[in-house]
């Protein structure tokens, strides 16, 4: 949508831009509630994991872990919170964010689209309903639409780039997950599929092979439930790393990826979860899912089992639990006058 408000000079707004306020509750607070949450739902037996990536099948259901960062520095774990796992499609917001940060807030609206799909994560039809094709960076097309508009002349250079932006966000040199790696590459041709389609309508700003193999390598880089905090404690602090103070990418890049994250970081199940949770996260076929407070924290879980939209059960509960109990619903209000 070019123009798009075209009468608003959004540099303008930017710059005189201020924010709501509020923290977490206090430290002791935060371990436990995030304790009693985990308590609550190690339990829950609903959900399946993931196979369609044969070597996420050997997760077992009953790892749980979940973590809170705080803008503060705060961190808090629970449970399997140190367990690494493939990041999966939790790599989207913050690749988006790199390319946000590098191509600008309005060119990367322009070229990859940022409404709410309705639609699975892997859709083809999504493609074809839009009218310009682009869909948002946090289903498969626009994921790999935005791999492929990564910094980078070569397929090696836009996969260290997204390595080492990825790092930064956690907060220390994140790795690959071979085993991971080449399990997806032996069974993505759908992905190649709509990488192809996206070609064939000019959606797509890099060999399409390439770019899904990039796409493939950023989804298999291992993480736990605690890196996850951390990145998203990152987006919830205007773009700088709480526990490095690294800055990563800027403030107003923050505002834009979680917009879209709250319209469709769920899938076809993003209104449920915005009804439910009241804030914007993320969630990826291993099991992990990133919530993000902004001001605030972040909180990361992991637990492998699914609902039929490929997010985790355990994930969603608890940090359900954790938005109500620690207060951080953005759609929550308390009239003026029964306020403390
Ligand atoms: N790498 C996975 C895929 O492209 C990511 C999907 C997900 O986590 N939902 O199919």
């Amino acid at each position: 949508m070019p123009d798009r408000w075209s009468d608003v000079d959004e540099g303008e707004l930017d710059a005189h831009m201020l924010v709501s306020t509020g923290h977490l509750p206090a430290d002791t607070d935060v371990q436990a509630l995030l304790e009693e949450g985990h308590a609550r739902y190690r339990s829950l037996g609903d959900g399946v994991v993931a196979d369609y990536i044969p070597a996420l099948a050997c997760a077992s259901p009953e790892w749980f872990g979940a973590a809170i960062v705080g803008t503060r520095g705060g961190v808090f774990q629970v449970g399997d919170a140190r367990h690494e796992f493939s990041i999966q499609s939790v790599s989207k917001p913050f690749v988006f964010a790199l390319v946000v940060d590098s191509l600008g807030a309005d060119e990367a609206r322009r070229r990859l689209g940022v409404n709410s799909t309705g639609l699975p994560f892997n859709s083809v039809m999504a493609i074809e309903l839009g009218d310009d094709r682009t869909i948002n960076p946090m289903v498969n097309a626009g994921a790999i639409a935005t791999t492929s508009l990564v910094p980078g002349d070569t397929a090696d250079d836009k996969w260290r780039f997204v390595l080492r932006g990825l790092s930064r966000f956690a907060g220390r040199a994140l790795a690959i997950d071979d085993e991971v790696y080449a399990s997806e590459m032996s069974s993505n041709r759908r992905n190649q599929g709509i990488a192809h389609l996206l070609d064939s309508y000019d959606r797509m700003y890099f060999d399409p092979d390439a770019a899904t193999d990039v796409y493939t390598r950023q989804c298999s880089v291992r993480v736990s439930a605690t890196d996850l905090a951390v990145m998203g404690a990152t987006l919830a602090d205007g773009g700088v790393n709480p526990v490095t103070g690294e800055r990563v990418v800027a403030a107003s890049t923050c505002r834009r990826v979680l917009a879209v994250l709250a319209t469709a970081g769920l899938y076809e199940h993003s209104g449920d979860w915005l009804y439910d949770v009241g804030l914007p996260g993320k969630s990826g076929v291993s099991g992990g899912i990133v919530t993000i407070a902004p001001g605030k924290g972040a909180v990361g879980t992991f637990s492998p089992p699914l609902d039929v939209a490929g997010n985790s059960v355990r994930g969603q509960r608890l940090t359900r639990f954790l938005s109500d109990r620690l207060g951080l619903n953005l759609f929550a209000s308390q009239p003026e006058h029964e306020r403390g």
